[in-house]
């Protein structure tokens, strides 16, 4: 037997028995994006490798280590996307979406970064992501926050989550900040774990979510980041939350968040679950006022947030938050070698009459009894067998679920809604 080959590491198949799952979610996002008149936006998957390095920036997880990144025929270096914001910028600038106007945006689809897999960690995942451009205001931070709250109850996991809340200021303020921060580790170099060390001179901001322990220890007496915080972003900020308490939105202030991508400033969230073990951010955003510019368009306003799809799935599992499967209403099957001849045309004019049921044909020839145990085997609630002899047709509706009730016989297929 030829040798199997197997899926890359990291990168799943969605089996038949999970694709409900993510219909359901996806259903649900797709019809809130519409309410909340988001309009979707699809993108390539490849894109130049210098669109992220210029966006997300040189120093950061994603581009020092996590991207797939190749040479094209032609040498050109090109990256699978390992996120949708600067994409979706690229995008904008690219068609004129962004210049002088408001847009409200969303997306959906495979990402694509080289980690370690794990629970909630793979190499390629899925995002939906929304991005609200050309509004400078805290309302719209509001809004997006709304609506990521929204979905989450939406889904049911209202009760798992918890929103955290932070604002980076502005870059002159993150300047400031950056700087006391750096001389305050410095001074406790020593005691830092080795990552920290090695972003103290390239992203020193990123030491404040360090995992180690001693590391976090040592960050409480360090300089707060809010004490930099420039009074238009303070206002942004306060903005922002009065509209939460307004809407009844509750969050934690999280100080220490600074999000792994470099092109935040103000408005930065996550919301954060305790039930996936240690990849507990479902849905991580935040404001990205230079990104456009910094991509070469018109200084734009901008807002936005990507939700991991894996996470919200697996969550919903973990929940037992998911809808039941959906059944199989009709199994149609001829009674003998005749009827078998008109089964399908029979399936053809159920279709038309009530295109609302689930309807699977019988595929083969075998013996009554065994066609009768592959209607049971398939879960459908009931079977329509079909005979035919030189009156014409005649219809059996069997409940397969339950078994004490009677079955119906009848002569005329329009009539079969009236029994179900
Ligand atoms: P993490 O800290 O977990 O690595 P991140 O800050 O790198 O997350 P973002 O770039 O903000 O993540 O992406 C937004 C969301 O996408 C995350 O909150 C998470 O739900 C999801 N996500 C990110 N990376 C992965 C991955 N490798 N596998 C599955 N989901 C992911
Ligand atoms: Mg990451």
């Amino acid at each position: 037997m030829a040798k199997t080959i197997q899926a890359i590491r990291g990168m799943n198949d969605i089996l038949p028995n999970q694709t409900p799952a993510w219909q359901y979610v996806e259903g649900i996002l797709r019809q809130l994006a519409a309410a909340y008149t988001y309009q979707e936006i699809r993108m390539p998957v490849v894109e130049s490798t210098e669109l992220f390095k210029r966006s997300i920036g040189e120093v950061t997880d994603i581009v020092e280590k996590e991207m797939y990144t190749f040479d094209d025929r032609n040498g050109d270096s090109l990256t699978l996307r390992p996120e949708g914001t600067a994409v979706c910028v690229r995008a904008g600038n690219e068609h004129g979406l962004l210049y002088n106007q408001t847009q409200r945006l969303w997306y959906m689809g495979p990402m694509f970064r080289h980690e370690r897999p794990q629970k909630g960690r793979y190499r390629q995942f899925h995002q939906f992501g929304l991005e609200a451009f050309g509004m400078e205001g805290p309302d719209i931070d509001a809004e997006v926050i709304l609506f990521s709250a929204r979905l989450l109850n939406e889904l049911g996991l209202g009760q798992h989550v918890e929103l955290q809340l932070n604002s980076l200021a502005s870059n002159e303020a993150r300047a400031a900040y950056r700087a006391a921060l750096r001389e305050f580790l410095r001074s406790h170099e020593e005691a830092l774990d080795e990552d920290s060390k090695r972003r103290l001179d390239t992203n020193v901001l990123r030491v404040l979510d360090s995992k180690s322990p001693q590391t976090q220890a040592l960050l409480v007496n360090a300089p707060k980041l809010s004490d930099y915080w420039d009074d238009a972003s303070r206002a942004h900020f306060s903005g922002l939350t009065q509209r939460l308490d307004h809407a009844g939105v509750r969050y934690v202030l999280n100080e220490r968040l600074v999000r792994g991508l470099d092109y935040y400033n103000r408005t930065v969230f996550e919301w954060v679950t305790t039930d996936l073990g240690a990849q507990g951010t479902v849905l991580a955003g935040g404001r990205y006022d230079g990104l456009v510019e910094q991509l070469g368009g018109k200084p734009t306003a901008a807002v936005g947030f990507a939700m991991g799809m894996e996470r919200i799935v697996l969550l919903l599992e973990a929940l037992e938050q998911l809808p039941a499967a959906a059944s199989l209403d009709l199994y149609v099957l001829g009674a003998d070698e005749q009827a078998e001849l008109m089964a399908l045309s029979v399936a053809e004019q159920i279709r038309d009459m009530a295109p609302w049921l689930s309807v699977q044909n019988h595929s083969g020839s075998q013996a009554l009894k065994k066609k009768l145990q592959k209607a049971d085997k398939s879960g459908a609630e009931r079977a329509l067998v079909i005979f035919a002899d030189e009156q014409g047709l005649r219809f059996e509706l069997k409940h397969l679920r339950e078994r004490e009730l009677a079955a119906v016989e009848f002569n005329d297929i329009n009539q079969l809604t009236s029994y179900l």
